[in-house]
């Protein structure tokens, strides 16, 4: 069998179906076999589980995946590398299904019930970065029967989903991800891992769900949308930010004495706050 991850095999597969990238599906091939271990130990995937891969492309991840997972459930939304992966790179494996659709408009519950009797699987991708966000959110805020979800991401939103309180990179998506998962950067990924080259680093993270969330919470919606309103303008105070938020209606007053009886000053900032904190502000408020 010819690996994926030696460049040359890749260039072979490429000119052999005159592949063209498609920029529009962000198609950025790994090359790099070290990177491709790193990402299954730290998925720590074994026989016994069912992995989910979205973008499986010309299957060079797969290849990995098929060899250590059970099974492997591929979702690739570019028709045209289908045959590819089911007629040559993957003709030598008996464990995986491809699945021709968008992620984002997939019913994954229903596809785990399937696939896995509804038991959790695990989420290993490359994924696209143009879509990684609403990516990684569906798989979060959905509920799935989900272990960890380790994927390649755009460095810069790797350091955001993992980054705390008073880091430049705090905002709304690290208390998203931190709401429903603990994130670990595993490896950095420069750009001449892949082919072509992206033009910005990369990074593998990996999200372990927690089985209940962090923080207790009365309200989960309204503990967003406080966040949101929060950093959505990052050099105001918290106060004011969720005062002029369209979203939500409370007064400078009742901000204030929620603030207060945290014992925090009317001028704090969003980024200062904990999730924790945001999870008390916001049973307080409501
Ligand atoms: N896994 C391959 C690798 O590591 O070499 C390819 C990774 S490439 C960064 C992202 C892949 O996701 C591409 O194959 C692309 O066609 C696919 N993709 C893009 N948007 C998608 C979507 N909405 N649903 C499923 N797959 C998608």
């Amino acid at each position: 069998m010819a690996y994926l991850g030696d460049p040359k095999r890749t260039i072979e597969i490429l000119n052999k179906y005159h592949i063209v990238f498609q920029k529009k599906f962000g198609q950025n091939f790994l090359i790099d076999t070290h990177v491709l271990d790193k990402i299954i130990a730290a998925a720590g995937i074994t026989r016994e589980d069912t992995v989910l891969e979205i973008g499986p492309g010309i299957g060079t991840m797969t290849q990995y995946l098929c060899e250590n997972a059970g099974k492997v459930i591929a979702v690739e939304i570019d028709r045209t590398l289908v045959p590819i992966l089911e007629n040559d790179t993957l003709s030598g494996y008996d464990n995986f299904r491809i699945i021709n659709e968008d992620v984002l408009k997939l019913d994954l519950k229903k596809l785990i019930d399937e696939e896995n009797g509804g038991r959790p699987i695990k989420v290993a991708a490359n994924l696209p970065y143009y879509i990684t966000t609403p990516i990684v959110m569906k798989l979060l805020e959905e509920r799935l029967p989900i272990d960890n979800i380790t994927v390649m991401v755009q460095k810069e939103v790797a350091d955001r989903m993992q980054a705390g309180p008073g880091s430049k990179d705090y905002g709304a998506l690290s208390l998203a991800v931190q709401y429903y998962a603990e994130a670990y950067i595993a490896a950095n990924v420069p750009p001449n891992c892949f082919m072509p080259r992206p033009n910005v680093g990369s990074a593998v993270i990996r999200l372990t769900l927690h089985r209940e969330p962090p923080v207790k919470v009365r309200d989960e919606k309204l503990m967003f949308a406080l966040i949101r309103a929060s950093f959505n303008q990052r050099r105001k105070t918290l106060q004011n930010g969720i005062v002029n938020s369209p979203e939500l209606s409370f007064t400078k007053e009742q901000v204030a004495a929620a603030l207060s009886g945290m014992g925090l000053s009317e001028s704090v900032r969003g980024e200062a706050l904990t999730l924790e904190q945001f999870g008390e502000l916001s049973d307080r408020l409501l």
